[in-house]
């Protein structure tokens, strides 16, 4: 960890608050918790984020004589300070070894959190999960074609049971193994009346339909509706 790494690594371990006073939303220092003139080392587990107030009044005291009058609040500093990050400890133990096994698949570059950040906050783009994806890596510009993301959830093809069973494992119900009429359940198909909605087709009488964003179940008849998107086991949204 250098620099920037490591005040993105104690902002995420301190919870982004002054570990003495507890205060959010104010600039926050790197501080070493027993002072280097004390002895104390430069190594991250010796290293916590204070609020100038505190800074300035902590100075190069022992953080045993700072805190001398919140003995508990002294013992929580000396146990988080040992803990490393838990998944960020899983990541590091994991990362060099898929690198490696990718590195002989395909050329692979890396970069990291903090990178990224930087990138999209010198670009000027908001924090969004998508824009970051884009962020990654060494990137000097970055022009986004569109503010609507595509959110695409894979939801699995169903299963390939042939029969529903009940908790005995008689068969209640037979699940068509060909579409009904040239319809799976899961089509998206839009009615004349009832609008975009799901489509669940069955073999005998008419089809049920569910308008999209309620879970209203309402039957229709198949010649009432075409089909508009075929189910492929993803759903699609904006974000
Ligand atoms: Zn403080």
């Amino acid at each position: 960890l250098a620099g920037y790494e490591v005040r993105e690594y104690l902002l995420e371990k301190w919870g982004r608050e002054c570990t003495y006073c507890g205060k959010q939303s104010v600039p926050l220092q790197i501080e070493h918790i027993q002072p280097k003139s004390k002895g104390g080392s430069d190594r991250v587990s010796n290293l916590c984020l204070a609020c100038e107030k505190c800074n300035q009044r902590k100075g190069n005291k022992p953080i045993e004589e700072f805190l001398k009058k919140k003995p508990s609040l002294l013992q929580k500093i000396k146990t988080k300070a040992k803990q490393p990050l838990p998944d960020a400890a899983a990541v590091n133990a994991t990362r060099n070894k898929l690198v490696k096994v990718l590195r002989g698949i395909k050329p692979v570059v890396t970069g990291t959190g903090s990178q990224t950040k930087y990138n999209r906050t010198k670009l000027r783009f908001p924090k969004q999960h998508w824009i970051d994806a884009a962020c990654v890596g060494d990137i000097e510009t970055l022009i986004l074609r569109t503010t609507q993301p595509l959110l695409v959830i894979c939801k699995g093809q169903g299963g390939r049971q042939k029969a529903a069973l009940n908790k005995y494992g008689y068969p209640i119900r037979h699940n068509p193994l060909k579409p009904i009429k040239g319809w799976v359940t899961g089509d998206i198909a839009k009615h004349q009346k009832l609008g975009i909605g799901k489509v669940t087709p069955r073999s005998k009488g008419s089809f049920g339909f569910t308008p999209l964003g309620t879970k209203g179940y309402k039957s229709c008849k198949p010649q009432d509706i075409s089909a508009i998107h075929r189910k492929d086991g993803y759903i699609y949204s904006f974000c």
